[in-house]
């Protein structure tokens, strides 16, 4: 079945089988790739970023920088670029219009078209994708980090990732969350992104976005489906570990916080890059072509320190013309734990501004340090003893990325 993404182009995917790939492999050039291009090559293949088909030529990145569309017009925040080091094209020979093998830890991951090769001022892309060139900002150091040198060019995967357990239970390509979709009869569909192991609060957002979604609609007529998307990429020391993150959701599946035909747990590859505003739109973007219809945002969405007002990344929506982006935002305000009501509160609810406190990750954080069950108004029980498992299990004692676990964790996905 054909399913139809972002600008209104079939869900992209750029998969050969390993045999017709020996054939096309033959006498190919070779260069390396860092994680984070590897990470890209698979989410183009799968068309994750439909209608892309590759790595982004000069023109578009351009027009992405200046316009926030690609050059046909279509809705695109973010540039998607490979960046390679000069020297090893020069040494490799590489030339346009040849084809290579992008290969990731010494396998062969994909190979690309060369359509271009060209330079690329960085200076001039954190400025319009980030707002900044200052190097506090992770997005700006992440981008200085990057080669000079560009190449651009389709992408066709020849061998596939293969996800190591907690991950492969909650992988799904475009496709097959597509599929998924149709075999729950959901037709509408909240995205919620999560970086973290959920509190009560993210469970109540998520409750309330999805009643949201269903403000329309007539009771028989509510089939509406929470999908958690939560973000796989580069980690953070103070982070919450991967695999906490994934099974934390999962389980308030499993204890029936949520009704099991409501709401399923997936990820995405993507290394963020703090953006604010553009990023939000990026994360439209990519729901939008798994099939969500709607998507959440709370108070400073992808961003990171002062470098965005906290509700820039819901206003942006109003700016971009109606029709560019097939996905309703669900727009969330700052929320907080009240002890007098008892419960969860929202920005313009409660009155007891005094006593409400705020849910932020780093109380949260301490309370787990000092392995103090928190009480099961800010998180639940069964995701606590989870997540003292999951510490055990792959944190090396540790819920929370440590030096240890950066550089002994076992890999998401290996290549074969
Ligand atoms: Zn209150």
């Amino acid at each position: 079945m054909k399913y139809f993404g972002h600008g209104g182009k079939g869900i992209v995917e750029r998969i050969l089988s390993s045999s017709e790939a020996k054939q096309w492999m033959r006498g190919l050039k070779r260069v390396s790739v860092t994680d984070r291009v590897a990470r890209e090559c698979i989410d183009l293949a799968y068309g994750f970023f439909t209608p892309l088909e590759g790595f982004m030529g000069k023109d578009d990145v351009d027009s992405v920088c200046e316009k926030m569309t690609l050059t046909d017009g279509t809705l695109w925040p973010i540039p998607i670029v490979f960046d390679i080091a000069e020297e090893e094209i020069k040494k490799q020979k590489v030339k346009k219009g040849n084809n290579i093998i992008l290969s990731h830890n010494n396998c062969v991951l994909a190979i690309l078209k060369v359509k271009e090769i060209f330079k690329y001022d960085k200076k001039k892309m954190e400025q319009a994708v980030l707002g900044t060139t200052d190097v506090k900002h992770p997005g700006v150091r992440m981008i200085n980090r990057w080669q000079d040198t560009f190449i651009g060019g389709k992408i066709t995967l020849i061998n596939l990732p293969k996800f190591n357990y907690p991950f492969d239970k909650f992988w799904n390509t475009p496709r097959q969350l597509r599929e998924k979709f149709i075999e729950k009869g959901w037709e509408r569909i909240v995205a919620h992104q999560s970086r973290n192991v959920p509190h009560t609060g993210h469970e109540w957002l998520m409750k309330g976005a999805w009643f949201s979604a269903n403000e329309d609609l007539p009771v028989e007529e509510i089939k509406t489906g929470i999908l958690v998307s939560c973000i796989i990429g580069p980690k953070r020391i103070g982070d919450y570990i991967d695999e906490a993150i994934l099974l934390c959701h999962q389980k308030l599946h499993d204890e029936k916080y949520f009704r099991d035909d409501i709401h399923m747990v997936s990820f995405i590859l993507w290394d963020m890059r703090y953006a604010g505003p553009r990023e939000a739109l990026l994360h439209a973007i990519i729901r939008s072509n798994l099939g969500c219809t709607h998507h959440m945002f709370g108070r400073d969405h992808a961003g990171v320190g002062n470098y965005y007002d906290p509700y820039d990344a819901h206003r942006i929506f109003d700016q971009i013309p109606k029709n560019d982006l097939k996905i309703k935002p669900v727009r969330i305000l700052e929320w907080w734990y009240c002890p007098i009501c008892g419960e969860i509160t929202y920005s313009g609810l409660c009155g007891h501004i005094k006593e409400r406190r705020q849910f932020s990750g780093t109380a949260i954080r301490s309370i787990i340090e000092d392995k103090a069950k928190p009480s099961k108004l800010i998180m639940r029980p069964e995701v606590f003893d989870l997540l003292l498992k999951c510490a055990d299990e792959y944190g090396f004692g540790s819920p929370f990325c440590t030096e240890k676990y950066l550089s002994k964790r076992q890999s998401v996905f290996l290549i074969s």
